[in-house]
């Protein structure tokens, strides 16, 4: 049974499956007007916590890539879950989902083994019940179109916003003054066309990433951070990648003893779990229902050396959100192999040599014949390729997206002698992919709560318990207890009567709250009690209450949605109360 936040945030707003009115599209939903904030004041924490603070790039390129990009980072070919469908009724389904139960690792199981364990098992479709399956086959899940009217110039949507950042490496160190390491960022929507989603938010087709690239160098001296010791007394709780044959098992450590147990490799990918777990406990997640757990080596992705997920132990289970990978220089390697621009960086050596280099020498007596015009450009784009791409026939792609086949002739080596100062090497990349729109989901069922009485001092105000549908679930009253810094909506105003000018005075405050940055809304109907409901239904952290007392001193109450407590204040004061809640959060680090 769906878990009671998926009818309240279609009924409140926070978000709902997409293009109802036509029955819907599996894995894909629209945010809501409460949603689409939320997701913002996400992303905002995120930037201002991580972003922000760790110096990172933040950059925004194309949802779209070409053919030859994806086939470079290896998505073409390896990015694919097994496919299974019914005989009977035709019906598609994940493998590994077909199979959960009868194997402990389903995900890493290959073809023919699937197809074994679903007759061994005698596996039933879940939809028809027949148990009869044709044999489990790779599904690329990535969407693909053409660019133009020209058939075959396809064009892909990215199934994670990293690639962007990869390709643009050369560009991005440079800007960094050809320092390592740096990090860059960047938010934006992903697409795997996934065979059967069917869990809300949790699977989507399309969805928000917030990822970061870590580039650093090779050496064990640079998987460092030199801010580790900010995060080193931290406690959290990891599940290493258990030996063959036994049990994965929970450890609670700080990142310190994480690292001088040899539990996490080293203390880089030890600071940037500690600083995806700050996020996450600020962003509301019970310290408690957060783990991060080390993926086995049969489960890892076709880049990753080694990969933990944040998980959130919800309702059904552990979800992962947050995927921290060591991907090595695999896709700044593959890149450079498919594109022969260097993707390297440059270390200063402690003595300097001398070496051979080999340079690119364009011919133009034969690509002027060749090219016409365009002779000059392609000369241009042949010197700054690596010699070692033109040992075997090449083509290089022209701005415009020409494609012209390279012969021998068109250009010559030479080589000299040259004393080097520095040395090229490709970085390492520690890469913590933040899956948006999970953590949403995540955020909003760990932070539903259910009470089973009103609250006393609510009652205490005259307010009655709001009837079904308005802050209450079979059997209980509903706080969403948002932290504020997140909350979509900061502070509700509600003027105790419609008349007498409290009104005016509540959308007087109103607009004083938002001057100030505050997301507020006047509420005028029904009694306090109901107002009081609807807000802490939908997790706003603040009300504040304009009665009679307002009119003669101006002070009004502020009531906190967790304490209930209630205080008075003149409305600038209770203004700044939630400005300074909302804007600074508590202590969250999971200290000793
Ligand atoms: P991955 O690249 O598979 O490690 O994904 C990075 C993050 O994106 C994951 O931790 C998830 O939070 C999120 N994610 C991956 N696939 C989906 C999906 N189909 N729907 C929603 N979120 C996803």
């Amino acid at each position: 049974m769906a878990h009671p936040i998926v009818s309240l945030a279609k009924r409140r707003g926070f978000y709902w499956p997409a293009f109802e009115i036509y029955q819907g599209v599996g894995g894909l939903y629209d945010l809501g007007p409460l949603g689409a904030r939320l997701q913002q004041e996400l992303v905002d924490l995120w930037r201002s916590t991580y972003v922000l603070p760790e110096g990172f790039l933040e950059v925004d390129t194309p949802t779209l890539g070409p053919e030859v990009l994806f086939r470079a980072s290896g998505h073409l070919g390896e990015f694919a879950d097994l496919l299974v469908c019914c005989r009977s009724c035709q019906e598609p389904f994940r493998a590994d989902h077909l199979l959960e139960g009868v194997h402990p690792n389903p995900e890493a199981l290959p073809a023919p083994e699937v197809d074994g364990l679903l007759v061994q098992h005698k596996v039933r479709c879940p939809r028809c019940g027949a148990s009869s399956f044709d044999p489990a086959r790779p599904f690329n899940l990535m969407f693909q179109s053409n660019f133009g009217p020209i058939p075959g110039r396809f064009a892909y949507l990215r199934p994670e916003t990293a690639q962007g950042i990869f390709a643009n490496f050369p560009a991005l160190y440079r800007l960094h003054r050809k320092r390592l390491p740096f990090g860059v960022a960047q938010v934006g929507r992903a697409y795997r066309n996934e065979i059967s989603p069917r869990q809300g938010l949790l699977r989507l087709r399309e969805f928000g990433q917030m990822e970061v690239e870590y580039f650093h160098g090779p050496t064990p001296a640079d998987k460092d951070h030199p801010r580790f010791g900010e995060i080193a007394a931290d406690l959290t709780s990891l599940v290493p990648a258990p030996a063959a044959g036994t049990p994965a098992a929970p450890v609670a450590v700080t990142f310190q003893q994480a690292v001088d147990r040899h539990i996490v490799a080293h203390r880089l990918i030890a600071y940037h779990l500690a600083r995806v777990q700050q996020f996450l406990l600020r962003a509301g997640i019970p310290a408690e229902r957060l783990r991060f757990r080390q993926h086995e080596a049969d489960e890892m992705a076709h880049y990753a050396l080694d990969c933990w997920d944040a998980e959130v132990l919800l309702e059904a289970g552990w979800v992962e959100v947050v995927g921290i990978a060591d991907r090595g220089c695999f896709d700044l390697e593959q890149h450079q192999k498919a594109s022969g621009i260097s993707m390297e960086a440059e270390r200063i050596l402690a003595e300097p040599r001398e070496e051979e280099v080999t340079e690119v020498i364009p011919n133009f007596a034969t690509l002027g014949p060749s090219f016409k015009g365009k002779a000059k450009a392609i000369g241009e784009a042949l010197r700054s390729l690596d010699h070692a791409v033109l040992a075997g026939p090449i083509t290089l792609t022209l701005e415009g997206g020409e494609e012209v086949v390279i012969r021998s002739d068109h250009f010559s080596l030479s080589t000299r002698k040259e004393r080097r100062t520095v040395e090229p090497f490709l970085p390492h990349v520690v890469e913590p992919s933040f899956g948006l729109s999970r953590i949403l989901y995540c955020v909003l069922e760990t932070c539903y709560q259910v009470e089973v009485s009103p609250s006393e001092s609510d009652a205490e105000q005259g307010t009655s318990e709001p009837e079904d549908g308005e802050g209450s679930a079979a059997g209980g009253y509903v706080r969403l207890r948002l932290p504020p810094v997140i909350a979509p909506t900061k502070v509700g105003v509600f003027p105790l009567m419609d008349r007498d000018g409290l009104t005016e005075l509540a959308l007087q405050a109103e607009r004083r709250a938002i001057a100030e940055g505050l997301s507020a809304f006047v509420d005028t109907s029904q009694s306090i009690g109901r107002r009081y409901a609807r807000a802490d239904e939908v997790g706003v952290p603040f009300c504040i209450t304009i009665d009679y007392q307002t009119k003669e001193d101006g002070t009004v109450t502020l009531r906190h949605r967790d304490t209930r407590t209630q205080e008075r204040h003149s409305i600038v004061d209770a203004l700044l109360a939630v400005a300074a809640a909302v804007r600074k959060p508590v202590s969250f680090g999971r200290g000793t």
